[in-house]
């Protein structure tokens, strides 16, 4: 932590020494840790402060430091809500009923019928009445009244009794009661972007809104992700839909033949196991980057050409690299899968599986040991 000593006022002299009732206090943070510590929070060191740091045998207070830049994106956040429920009252008749304050994007809930739907025309100009509000640089006034039957709204909690009731005036536009902080002009809003709606519980709908520095950000962000994609699908980002549209169409194609030649592989891979099927009465197949889908394919070649035809014997088909194991697969007469099935178990550690008649299905959970098994399983088998 790097300090700025000749900054700090000294302790003798601390807001909090000089005046021992003052409890809010605008300062400078000098020093700040670049992590936060075990319990999570940061360690800040400040010019001055209204919390005593202890001595004297005296603990020492507690209390917590605002930010301000996340007062002011609060402050922009709120601002923009008044603003856009107003228009949104004024425009359109629609009621605002609750908003919520997110971490990235916000929202306003609003009274409205199953089946609604606003349509982008119709956000297109709710957002455009809004920046024309932000471009017209209107105060936005606090005005406090002191509570009485007159002056409380129906919105304030009928046990609120603070003594005051607390108005936020958009010049022209809005009157509202509220508590929370706000912008002092709806220029320092700077720019308002509607997002989506979405519809919840009733028919009421939610319209999703960003303000200031929120939408500056997300602009960032979007231009990062474009210029990623720029790089990725190498063509400008007026390309980039049709580029991944592209891509998918070919990554179809691709599985598709895939498949096709997959089939004839397998085909070709079940011939050569049922010569050796017909030589010895078993055989094996192993295929590192195979599945299960691939050891199927070929189990049912092998069928069709050899088990379907009253051939005999059984097949172990297995896939998967060394150390990371994978599926396997045995087919065959009956009592030859059981037989080898056994075999495989105790001689191939980690292999766990089951199954009926002529199919047995598992796993393992590596394949180092699979040759030196193997040719054990050959010795057993054929003894
Ligand atoms: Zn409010």
């Amino acid at each position: 932590m790097a300090t700025a000593p000749a900054l700090t006022t000294p302790v003798g002299l601390l807001a909090c020494q000089k005046d021992t009732y003052l409890n809010v206090l605008d300062t400078t943070v000098i020093a700040c840790s670049e992590k936060p510590n075990s319990h999570g929070q940061y360690e800040v060191e400040l010019a001055d402060t209204v919390l005593f740091p202890e001595g004297g045998g005296q603990p020492s207070d507690h209390g917590s430091i605002d930010d301000l830049d996340v007062r002011l994106d609060h402050a922009q956040q709120h601002s923009a809500q008044h603003l856009l429920s107003a228009i949104l009252e004024t425009k359109y008749g629609l009621q605002t009923v609750a908003w919520n304050l997110g971490e990235q994007r916000s929202h306003v809930e609003l009274k409205t019928e199953r089946g609604f739907k606003l349509s982008s025309q119709a956000i297109a100009d709710i957002e455009q009445s809004c920046n024309n509000a932000i471009r017209r640089s209107m105060v936005v006034n606090v005005e406090v009244r002191d509570q009485s039957a007159d002056t409380q709204p129906n919105s304030i909690p009928a046990d609120y009794n603070g003594g005051v009731v607390r108005h936020i005036i958009i010049d022209g536009v809005d009157r509202n009661p509220c508590c929370g902080t706000h912008v002092n002009n709806t220029a320092e809003l700077q720019v308002m972007k509607l997002c989506s709606t979405d519809t919840i519980r009733g028919g009421n709908t939610r319209l999703f809104f960003m303000a200031g520095g929120r939408v500056i950000d997300y602009a960032q962000s979007a231009l990062d992700r474009e210029r990623r994609l720029t790089t990725i699908l190498s063509c400008g980002p007026n390309e980039h839909a049709d580029a991944v549209e592209r891509l998918g169409k070919q990554q179809r194609d691709a599985l598709k033949s895939a498949k096709g030649l997959f089939g004839e592989l397998a085909d070709f891979i079940a011939s050569d196991l049922k010569q050796e099927l017909q030589k010895t009465g078993f055989a094996a197949y192993h295929r590192e980057e195979g599945d299960i889908a691939f050891l199927s394919a070929i189990s049912h070649s092998l069928g069709r050409q050899h088990f379907e035809a009253g051939g005999s014997g059984a097949a172990l088909l297995t896939a998967g690299a060394a150390k990371a194991g994978g599926p396997v697969l045995i087919v065959g007469q009956e009592e030859a899968v059981a037989t080898l099935s056994e075999t495989v178990k105790s001689s191939v550690s980690g292999v766990r599986g089951g199954g009926k008649g002529p199919r047995w299905q598992g796993k393992a959970t590596s394949w180092t040991g699979l040759d030196r098994a193997l040719d054990s399983i050959k010795k057993h088998q054929l003894a």
